[in-house]
């Protein structure tokens, strides 16, 4: 799934539940619940040969710009600086982000194989566009309404 919305989901857990003890949990929980739901994100196609890893990069980073950007406007701005926040953030990504060497330099170091086979062949869905996106955005107008 997007950074984007996995980055706003874990925004919003944090937000509304105060304990770190228990949001946090949830936060990595959150990450691999909504990939089961089947979606399209940056890395779509890469596998397959029909995504240039360049474009993937690029598409990744664009990502990873909306989703600080959202975060910081929605959930950061006018509010002091929140270690919480962005440490919830990383580790809402943080599942995608393990994959990046497996993904870009095919380095897949123990524990990090077992994680990405985990993360891959049992969590993860892919969808097509457009539902693959469109999903996600009904899903970020889901949790503005929480908001
Ligand atoms: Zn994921």
């Amino acid at each position: 799934m997007l950074a984007t919305t996995h980055s706003l989901t874990s925004a919003i857990i944090v937000t509304k539940i105060p304990s770190p003890y228990l949001s946090l949990p949830l936060v990595l929980i959150f990450h691999y619940l909504l990939d089961l739901i089947p979606h399209w994100d940056t890395g779509s196609g890469m596998t397959q040969g029909l995504k240039t890893k360049r474009k993937a990069f690029i598409e990744t980073l664009i990502d990873l710009a909306v989703a600080v950007t959202l975060v910081f406007f929605f959930f950061q701005k006018g509010q002091a600086f929140s270690p919480l926040l962005w440490g919830a953030i990383i580790l809402g990504i943080l599942p995608d982000l393990l994959e990046f060497p497996a993904l870009f330099f095919n380095f897949r170091p123990f524990p990090l194989n077992y994680l990405e086979k985990f993360h891959n062949e049992i969590m993860h869905r892919r969808g097509k566009l457009p539902w693959g996106l469109i999903n996600q955005l009904i899903i970020i107008a889901l949790i503005s309404l929480l908001y």
